[in-house]
């Protein structure tokens, strides 16, 4: 159990009042690391740019 070892979505749910610490999917982004519902474009409302090779979120844990 090292969940330190992994991004947590730092994005700040207001009515819930705490940090989202979603860790599937994250990805760094210049607001820090963020889950695929709270990227910067998905707060805005658009569509993600199209992940390539080699990008984060095509890291899967074993389950
Ligand atoms: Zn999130």
């Amino acid at each position: 159990m090292k969940d330190d070892a992994r991004p947590q979505c730092t994005h700040w749910i207001g009515e819930k009042r705490h940090h989202c610490k979603e860790v599937d999917g994250v990805r760094l982004y210049v607001t820090g690391p963020r889950c695929p519902a709270h990227t910067p474009r998905a707060l805005q409302g658009l569509d993600e740019f199209p992940p390539g090779p080699g990008w984060p979120i095509h890291r899967e844990e074993t389950s």
